[in-house]
């Protein structure tokens, strides 16, 4: 252990970090790791079926974001500071981490946010009043901002995700991220906002049923929107007005 932390600056991310890491070890302590854990699956892996399959929801849920979870907590090992992180504020230090944990620390947010923002169909609502005026505010209508969601999901190489943020200032915009990047990261060239909707767009997301047929996907996926859960991010970030 000793050689890890003292074998080089790449290995140690913050300093803070590593004189925790080093205080613990030289106190002989045993740390108590907080770890993440997997959240279950807010309904059953066949409620929203036949828009997603039951074996891509188990396989992605148990397998993909499982890996996710065990892969960010092996990382608290290495890093302790990491801990102490909500898994919210994580997000907005993993430039100052191995990749590690950005892509992992993504994985387990963006997942998590995935499973909340999606109900069973005709189970979901509609957009409130509040976010309704919003989104015709910054997009013209829902069938434009939808329109506008779908080309970035539709378009982004490879695997990674398409978002509904709000921006600081209370406005909305659509955006899209690699692999398991997400708008709350201290990353260059990203923009940043509080996402208020992420659709998964891997492969693994969607290839049992759907193929290469990603836009298939993507407009299907609408018919499952929790919009009550899009609505309580919007009011929790602060709503329409900066
Ligand atoms: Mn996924």
């Amino acid at each position: 252990m000793l050689v890890r932390f003292l074998s080089g600056p790449l290995l140690c991310g913050p300093l803070l970090a590593c004189l925790s890491a080093l205080v613990l070890l030289l106190s002989g302590g045993l740390p108590a790791w907080a770890e993440f854990s997997l959240p279950p699956l807010p309904y059953a892996a066949g409620a929203l079926e036949p828009t997603i399959d039951a074996r891509t929801m188990t396989i992605h849920h148990d397998r993909h974001h499982g890996s996710y979870v065990a892969n960010l907590n092996a990382q608290i090992k290495a890093f302790p500071a990491l801990a102490d992180l909500s898994l919210d504020a994580l997000q907005g230090q993993v430039s100052a981490y191995p990749e590690a944990v950005r892509n992992n620390g993504g994985g387990h947010w963006n997942h998590s946010q995935f499973w909340a923002v999606m109900a069973p169909a005709g189970r979901g609502g509609a957009p409130s009043r509040k976010l309704s005026a919003a989104i015709n505010r910054d997009f013209g209508s829902l069938e434009a901002m939808q329109a506008t969601f779908n080309q970035a999901a539709a378009s982004r190489f490879g695997s990674g995700w398409a978002w509904l943020i709000r921006r600081p200032d209370g406005s909305l915009a659509i955006t899209s991220t690699a692999n398991q990047d997400n708008p709350l990261m201290d990353l260059p060239g990203l923009e940043r906002g509080t996402p208020l909707l992420g659709l998964d767009v891997w492969e693994h997301a969607y290839y049992l049923n759907y193929q290469n047929r990603r836009p298939d996907y993507i407009k299907a996926w609408w018919s499952l929107l929790n919009w009550k859960e899009v609505d309580r991010r919007f009011a929790e970030a602060g709503g329409a007005s900066a």
